[in-house]
């Protein structure tokens, strides 16, 4: 089981330095070495109602290196649920680090193609599915549903027991993660999401149907600092997120969390962040995604031996 309340940590950096702010880092990335960070926050709850209404499994829907899919396989397994996954693929990414794991956890992995998987959040489609997979509870793509923000909740509990703080910074996918820990502040602090896909922009109206629309003020999206689009990375901010995990021993990975970190950085350099204020950082964990980036040849080899010492030392892959 993870370990909670995960911890704060401060970043000594010389930018932060000399801009004279202070700027901590929550290391949900350490809660756990498979189910690292926000997926396993937003599953619990899920997997707690399944288990309430007396569901066999869990069915959720994912791309072929999905942090979710994977964080499902094994919440599951350890909960004595199945779990069945849409993928959207062919079927031989199977073979990939992520369904790999998945697979050897009891996941059946179904692929479809990309116009039936655009359907996943459409009623019929979802009707269809309970048909075909009577006994299971449904969980959207990145788990983000109104159950998952409950567990999100828990990481402001835990901030406001370990500091004072002014503002936080968190990577947006799906939107369920922003959406909780906005619920849960309830205004006290600032909060910045940053989105790691392009064109972005729509998820502000589903972060409003997470929150039942009802308006906070505390919040931004910040829809400019994809780089290129999701999972894309250009050789210059791989090699600032090398000097920074090399610099600060924090293993920040290109997908989410270093997207929040570099816009962060960017946004100390414009003159944003207000001197002698307080900062949290929410590494949101997904470290099982720098397997996949390793096997597509994605990393350069600086990257590799920055991080390679602050990976979890999980089990090698079946
Ligand atoms: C899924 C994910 C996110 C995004 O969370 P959403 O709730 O989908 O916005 C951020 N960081 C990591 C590591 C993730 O796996």
């Amino acid at each position: 089981m993870p370990t909670i309340p995960s911890p704060l940590q401060e970043i000594e950096h010389p930018l932060f330095r000399k801009h004279n702010i202070n700027v901590l880092v929550k290391r949900d990335d350490l809660i756990h070495p498979i189910i690292s960070g926000n997926k396993w926050r937003k599953l619990k709850a899920n997997i707690i109602e399944a288990k309430k209404v007396g569901n066999k499994g869990v069915m959720s829907f994912g791309g072929a290196y999905s942090n979710h899919i994977h964080a499902l396989a094994y919440a599951c397994k350890q909960e004595g649920l199945s779990s069945k996954a849409i993928i959207r693929g062919e079927p031989h990414y199977q073979n990939n680090y992520t369904l790999r794991w998945a697979a050897h956890w009891g996941m059946e992995l179904i692929f479809v193609d990309r116009n039936t998987y655009r359907r996943r959040q459409d009623s019929d489609y979802i009707d269809e599915l309970l048909k075909q997979h009577p006994g299971y509870h449904i969980v959207p793509e990145g788990g983000s549903n109104t159950l998952a923000l409950v567990g999100v909740g828990d990481v402001m509990t835990e901030l406001n027991a370990q500091a004072d703080f002014d503002a936080m910074y968190l990577p947006v996918g799906s939107g369920g993660t922003l959406a909780g820990i906005i619920k849960a502040d309830n205004e006290h602090h600032h909060i910045h999401g940053i989105a790691v896909l392009k064109q972005a922009e729509y998820l502000t109206t589903e972060i409003m149907n997470l929150l039942d629309n009802k308006l906070f003020n505390n919040w931004q999206l910040h829809t400019q600092y994809h780089g290129g689009g999701y999972a894309k990375f250009d050789q210059l901010s791989l090699q600032t997120l090398t000097e920074f995990v090399r610099d600060t021993r924090i293993p920040f990975e290109p997908v989410y969390s270093g997207k929040m970190l570099l816009a962060f950085l960017d946004r100390v350099k414009q003159g944003f962040i207000e001197a002698g204020s307080t900062t949290v950082l929410l590494h949101t964990g997904g470290l099982q995604g720098v397997g996949g980036l390793l096997e597509r040849n994605r990393l350069s080899d600086a990257y590799i031996t920055a991080i390679q010492s602050h990976l979890p030392s999980a089990p090698q892959v079946p």
